[in-house]
């Protein structure tokens, strides 16, 4: 059975006191679904109370986005061994609001992917075309390159630690799904990817997350595909009720993660 991962990206939201709030709510709610793994991505001030909340709970504390340099001048950024000092185990990179609104490209991003490795903290790497590139049947094509010069010349046992997010990004906050085939095919797809790139083994062990719009009434049947191991959440994850019901959907619904060699 796949272990289903829920990751809450909570992007440019809540100061540090509704960050704690929010995070004791979802700690209560999700204490007793041990059969999925959880993890909060607040903003980088609130990391360091959710830090201390999380000591001792199930659900684990990742970060938005960072440097690839471990210190130095670099005005502005956060780097890996701070977020490691904070307790970050996860870090999301190459997001479409990193890669739209601050042009970061494939090439910074595997920078970043390769320091996160380096300094001990799991990349979500996200991947995902635009609408128009879907309209013009170039979204195979588009993850494609964003995964080969993502990822570029990483090893299977650093591969094997990435967490890969599908989010097309016409559906990233739009409030328009993948349906699940679409996500499905696309998962599939990444799986391929992998196993040409590296193996059969490491196809079977990345993670592979949805994310884009995800709501507890839409998680279950994405769950029921068997290439899709769980989400990244945006929108449904700062709202304590629709994450916690999101986690709980994720998790009746696991089924064997289909790979054919
Ligand atoms: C995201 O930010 O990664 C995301 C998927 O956002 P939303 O769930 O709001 O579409």
């Amino acid at each position: 059975m796949k272990r289903p991962l829920i990751v809450g990206n909570w992007k440019m939201h809540k100061t540090i006191r509704e960050a704690t709030t929010l995070v004791n709510i979802i700690k209560a709610g999700v204490h007793k679904m041990t059969d999925c793994d959880v993890v909060v991505c607040p903003p980088f001030t609130a990391l360091a109370a959710v830090a201390m909340l999380l000591e001792g709970s199930k659900i684990e504390l990742g970060a938005q986005d960072m440097y690839s340099e471990p210190e130095g001048a670099f005005t502005g950024e956060i780097s890996p061994l701070m977020l490691k000092d904070v307790s970050c185990r996860y870090v999301i990179l190459g997001h479409s609001e990193r890669r739209q609104t601050f042009g970061e490209t494939n090439e910074r991003i595997h920078t970043k992917v390769a320091a996160a490795l380096k300094y001990n903290l799991l990349p979500i790497l996200c991947v995902g075309e635009t609408l128009q590139e879907r309209e013009a049947r170039k979204a195979f094509e588009v993850v494609k390159e964003q995964f080969d010069h993502c990822l570029g010349n990483l090893i299977a046992q650093e591969m094997e630690r990435v967490v890969l997010a599908y989010e097309p990004v016409w559906a990233i906050g739009t409030g328009r799904t993948a349906t699940p085939d679409q996500a499905e095919q696309m998962h599939s797809y990444l799986r391929r990817l992998l196993n040409e790139k590296y193996s059969s083994t490491i196809a079977e062990r990345v993670k592979i997350l949805y994310g884009g719009s995800v709501k507890p009434d839409n998680m279950a049947q994405l769950m029921a595909k068997p290439n899709v191991e769980g989400a990244l959440v945006g929108g449904a994850s700062i709202k304590a009720e629709s994450f916690i019901q999101i986690v709980a959907h994720a998790r009746t619904t696991n089924m064997p993660t289909a790979f054919k060699r």
